[in-house]
């Protein structure tokens, strides 16, 4: 297989087993939506996916970065809904509010301010906020209990719509404690942001994704899966 065509294969492959996690729990699986992490990925490779139709939602980590991919008319004939993935600083909150359409790393009020003040006028920016779910200091994010009162004070904003939770869950845990962290947010998504209303639960990543989506997870993020997964050398 050439380059194009691995990479085709590697978003088969995941789109294959969203499918199966999603019949495994008895989930529909137009609930779940791919969110494809590309702040790693060569322009090359996401112009592939991006013209086989394969990818509508992505997610970038670096403000300044995205901004030059994403408005590139070569990529920005493309119909992507974008999300920011990355820990945001407050001086780069404008710049966010314009490019993208999610922030799903919010960790703090003034943030989430300074982006309701830069959000440019008829625009709403859905935002997530991030759930840390391990005890190390390195991983951005707050707790349960106080992301659950961020969100409960974001509420009240305008331009930024809260609605859902974002959470990385630490790397190599066992499947056991996954599951149960995976369940503790999902519990308190349910309580926070009951079925009826726009609502986003964003847990999972390539190593991850189908432990979380069956723990009810809506957005799972996935980068290296689908665009480092056996290209070498291609
Ligand atoms: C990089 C990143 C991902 C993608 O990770 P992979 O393991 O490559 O799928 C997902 N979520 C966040 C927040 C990231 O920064």
């Amino acid at each position: 297989m050439n380059r194009e065509e691995t990479l085709v294969k590697n978003f088969q492959d995941v789109q294959a087993a969203l499918l199966a996690a999603c019949a495994k729990a008895r989930r529909n699986p137009q609930e779940v939506t791919l969110l494809a992490v590309t702040k790693y990925a060569q322009d090359r490779d996401v112009l592939t996916l991006l013209k086989q139709g394969c990818i509508t939602h992505v997610g970038e980590s670096r403000v300044q970065q995205a901004l030059a991919r994403w408005t590139n008319p070569v990529f920005a004939q493309f119909h992507t809904v974008k999300h920011f993935i990355g820990h945001l600083q407050k001086n780069k909150a404008a710049k966010a509010a314009r490019l993208f359409d999610f922030i799903d790393s919010v960790d703090s009020l003034d943030t989430a301010l300074a982006v309701e003040r830069a959000v440019p006028a008829g625009k709403t920016i859905r935002a997530l906020v991030q759930v840390k779910l391990t005890e190390k200091d390195t991983q951005s994010g707050l707790p349960l209990e106080q992301a659950r009162e961020l969100a409960r004070k974001l509420k009240d904003l305008s331009r930024v719509k809260i609605c859902g939770y974002m959470g990385i869950a630490p790397l190599g845990a066992p499947q056991a404690e996954l599951r149960n962290l995976f369940r503790l947010v999902k519990r308190a998504f349910d309580e926070d942001f009951p079925p009826g209303a726009e609502r986003h639960l964003s847990l999972g990543m390539s190593e991850d994704f189908i432990t979380a989506v069956e723990e009810g997870s809506s957005l799972p993020r996935i980068g290296s899966r689908l665009f480092a997964r056996n290209l070498e050398g291609l």
